[in-house]
């Protein structure tokens, strides 16, 4: 069972069996033919989603900045005839409203984004109440606090379709990475949060082509639920990125020779996944014995202000409205109705025993 892989399809988009749930495309949407190009050689592939960046702020100011708004007409274009869902990278709250407008389907926060919890609160915010799925890739610095603090921030705003990218983080050491996978801080990050589907970014961590069938398997071998592999239909034209796009035929090839999951992280994966719900469970235990005390407690005080024993409290209450209340419910919540009047009429009983 991977329960990861299967929120996935739960959401709505679209999962190949036997694949990784992949994501390719352009580092940057560069021209209307370039993007059309690349998403229809793309086609054929068991792609779920079809990737560009809009906007693209670098980390040198020449940098080739993202073609802005007008790309968005290009990749709905590109949808239309692919029938390729899209994906983007959303900067900036100004920017969500065009985004959803054109058709984008999955949404995800820039590693420069996540590193900022201004940034990322107020994206967060925006958020709010829109159902479409948002992957959050790890913030540039090896920060694991910045990264949790990101997913809860999206979470407590109501984001409840959250997946998790790996793109790797800033070299603290000379290294044969662009950026380091730092593999060792991910399974810290997984261990809080293992429900989570998790993509790797090969093309960031590898920064060069040749390198990245290499992140890819090993991310396979680590039981990530996907990839979002940068391609280009002629990567030596590329603005951005240039020496780690494939093309759609070494994308073809690299997905021929990658070996799926690893049964000893799935494993792992899901002994992470059930003590982390058993915590959540204890904890629930913690705060139901301490709502308890505190019924217990008021319960006192009144039969001590009218001096009265506990049952006729119990019977001042209202008890057909509770009544009303357990049903509605247990029908909510798809619960045993008996189970919960028997809980409550133990709750009753003791007050009406105390004195
Ligand atoms: C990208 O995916 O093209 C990109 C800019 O990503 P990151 O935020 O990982 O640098
Ligand atoms: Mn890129």
């Amino acid at each position: 069972m991977n329960t990861a892989f299967d929120s996935l399809s739960q959401w709505g988009l679209k999962t190949f069996s036997g694949c990784p749930f992949l994501i390719a495309g352009p580092c940057s949407a560069e021209s209307r033919e370039q993007v059309l190009a690349t998403a229809q050689a793309l086609a054929p592939q068991p792609l779920s989603l079809f990737r560009a960046g809009v906007w693209k702020p670098h980390t040198l100011a020449e940098g080739f900045a993202g073609a802005g708004n007008v790309a968005l007409e290009w990749l709905q274009e590109a949808k239309e005839l692919s029938g390729l869902p899209l994906a983007i990278e959303i900067d900036r709250p100004a920017h969500l409203e065009e985004v959803l407008n054109a058709g984008v389907d999955v949404l995800w926060l820039g590693a420069r984004t996540t590193v900022n919890p201004f940034a990322v609160e107020e994206l967060a915010q925006a958020l709010r109440g829109i159902d479409t799925p948002i992957f959050i890739k790890n913030p540039i610095t090896p920060d694991l606090g910045a990264w949790v603090a990101a997913c809860e921030r999206l979470r407590s705003n109501g984001v409840k379709k959250l997946g998790v990218i790996l793109r790797g983080f800033v070299n603290r050491r000379p290294s044969k990475w662009r950026y380091d996978p730092e593999w060792e801080l991910l399974q810290k990050f997984r261990q809080i949060f293992p429900e989570l589907p998790y993509i790797c970014d090969p093309s960031h961590i590898a920064g060069d082509a040749s390198m990245v069938f290499s992140v890819c398997q090993e991310a396979m071998n680590r039981n990530f639920q996907g990839l979002m592999i940068e391609t280009h239909y002629d990567p030596s034209k590329a603005l951005s990125d240039v020496a780690q796009q494939l093309n759609p035929k070494q994308l073809e090839a690299l997905l021929d020779k990658l070996v799926l999951n690893n049964p000893q992280f799935q494993a792992e994966d899901e002994r992470n996944s059930l003590s982390r719900l058993k915590q959540k469970i204890d904890q629930l235990d913690v705060r139901l014995l301490e709502a308890l005390g505190a019924r217990h407690a008021l319960a006192s005080q009144i039969s001590q202000i009218t001096g009265k024993q506990g049952g006729e409290l119990a019977e001042s209450g209202d008890d057909a409205q509770l009544r009303t209340k357990i049903k509605a419910f247990a029908q909510r919540h798809n619960m045993s109705e008996a189970y919960l009047f028997e809980f409550f009429d133990i709750i009753m009983r003791q007050t009406k025993s105390m004195s």
